[in-house]
């Protein structure tokens, strides 16, 4: 029978649904839960199978969107998992963090008129439903060159690039100092965004297809980057970034404002039950807490504090909700667990008690001016609009800066002057550094960036170390 391409008109697209809100705001774990295996083919079954399918164009590895969907039509999940893995090491986590309403979603020909495709939670399905069922990469094919590559790092791009490696025959060996796989994914977003579950999965999976992990292992002090140099035939830097900006305002280091990284990590340390070489636990219950910024960071504090028990939560930001660099899903799903929110604020300073201890922050009222070169419009200061907003704590979550090790510069890899590492995005040894067996890429070369970004270029760090180490005469040269 002939597919109905009308069937978007009957289908409505439904999202999945979200667990009850006071449920939510003491849980860690994820809020959405998982649709049943009809509704999922039923809202497959809405994709027009565009021509020219702009989701694919937009997502940064371009997924096979409309063909996994039409399988999910057809029931064929495992057929399903391998076309995702195809083009993507981490499918379950992208169905469940990437911002689908500024990517694919977004450029679905049904978007504005019909609504999106429900494509990141349908690629959620896919993965769940096939490792439920038993599915596992099927490596039978590979042959082993005997080549072996350090990766250094296990967030994303580490993963995305030793997956990558195994499925052509090089043996990986990942380095990382935390004590478990996943980087930002297992200790920067929230369990309730991503169950840390999800990444024991996804190791357990690496492990059977031959991905060495080596935890708990700080590169440059627990074992020098040289000898890993020379005891691999190349090796990937993926340590993303990790310096985090400041406000550049009065009394940012006072007592009781933390950085946002240090407050999550902690938190997801804790729920892990990981003490060794662990951040301190920061405690908001009964706080009345502050964010300062409007990106997915921010979000993921304020709805950490919400969770932790803080008794008033509210984020603040320089422009309007219109202008947040944040997920809009996220910010409604922040609204619902009873953040506030105030636009158009820029702090100026930390107010103090005589004992250094933060009690508030200083803000001045702006309004959005002309819009900048990229097209953004900057906000600015309506003088004489000072007040203070009483906090027992405050956050800091404008985003971070890379942080490259001292250990990487003098083995005579470069950075830009922001620090980012130079490695081009190449059709031949893609992300090589300007030292020959040194590749690199996520965000310590894009600065921060998204998840799926990071898979991009471990992939394709993964090709260019192929190029590399099967090229004679490079090797020769190097
Ligand atoms: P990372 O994930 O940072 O991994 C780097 C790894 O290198 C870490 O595990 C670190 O321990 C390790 N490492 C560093 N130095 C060393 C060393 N010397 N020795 C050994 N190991 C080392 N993106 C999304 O798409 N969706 C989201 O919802 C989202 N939410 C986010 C929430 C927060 C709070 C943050 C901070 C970021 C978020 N992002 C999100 C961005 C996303 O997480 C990152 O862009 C992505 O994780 C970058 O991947 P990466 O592999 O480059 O680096
Ligand atoms: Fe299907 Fe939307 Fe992609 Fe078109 S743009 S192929 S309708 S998911």
């Amino acid at each position: 029978m002939s597919k109905n391409v009308y069937q978007f008109i009957d289908v409505k697209r439904i999202d999945p649904p979200k667990k009850p809100v006071e449920q939510r705001k003491i849980d860690f774990v994820e809020i959405y839960q998982p649709m049943s295996s009809d509704q999922s083919q039923g809202q497959a079954d809405r994709c027009l199978d565009c021509g020219n399918p702009y989701c694919e164009w937009k997502c940064p590895v371009h997924n096979y969107i409309p063909q996994w969907l039409e399988l999910v039509t057809e029931g064929k999940i495992f057929e399903a998992a391998d076309l995702c893995h195809q083009t993507n090491s981490l499918p379950e986590m992208c169905g469940r963090v990437c911002p689908q309403d500024r990517l694919c979603e977004s450029a679905c020909t049904l978007n504005d008129d019909f609504g999106a495709v429900t494509i990141g939670n349908i690629e959620k399905y896919i993965t769940d439903t096939a490792f439920e069922q038993g599915w596992k990469p099927d490596l039978s094919h590979v042959i082993q060159t005997g080549k072996k590559v350090a990766v250094i790092g296990a967030g994303p791009a580490g993963l995305a690039c030793a997956d990558v490696l195994t499925r052509n025959g090089i043996k990986a060996v990942v380095y990382d100092k935390h004590a478990e796989i996943g980087g930002l994914l297992t200790f920067g977003i929230p369990s309730f965004k991503l169950e840390k579950s999800v990444v024991k999965r996804r190791r357990e999976i690496f492990e059977g297809m031959g991905i060495e992990f080596h935890l708990n292992t700080n590169v440059g002090v627990d074992i020098s980057f040289d000898s890993l140099s020379q005891e691999y035939d190349a090796v990937f830097l993926a340590l993303g970034t990790y310096t985090d900006m400041t406000g550049g305002f009065d009394n940012e280091g006072a007592t009781g404002v933390y950085n946002a990284l240090d407050f999550l990590i902690g938190n997801t340390q804790k729920l892990m039950g990981i003490t060794e070489n662990a951040k301190p636990y920061i405690n908001f219950e009964g706080k009345k807490v502050i964010v300062l910024g409007g990106g997915d960071t921010a979000m993921d504090c304020v709805r950490t504090s919400v969770r932790q028990g803080a008794t008033n939560v509210t984020c603040a930001y320089r422009r309007d909700e219109a202008n947040m660099p944040g997920s809009p899903r996220e910010v409604q799903n922040a609204k619902e667990e009873g953040v506030n929110f105030e636009f158009n604020l820029q702090p100026l300073d930390i107010a103090v008690n005589e004992q250094g201890l933060a009690i508030g922050v200083k803000f001045v009222k702006t309004q959005l001016g002309e819009p900048d070169a990229n097209g953004r419009r900057n906000p600015e200061v309506i003088e004489g609009s000072e007040f203070v907003m009483p906090a027992d704590a405050v956050v800091i979550a404008f985003g971070f800066l890379p942080s490259p090790p001292q250990w990487m510069k003098d083995a005579g890899v470069e950075v830009d002057a922001r620090g980012r590492v130079l490695a081009k995005d190449t059709s031949q040894f893609a992300l090589q550094t300007s030292k020959g067996n040194i590749f690199a890429g996520g965000d310590m070369v894009l600065g921060s960036d998204l998840v799926v970004t990071a898979i991009d270029q471990g992939r394709k760090a993964a090709m260019g170390i192929l190029d590399y180490v099967f090229d004679e005469q490079v090797i020769a040269v190097s």
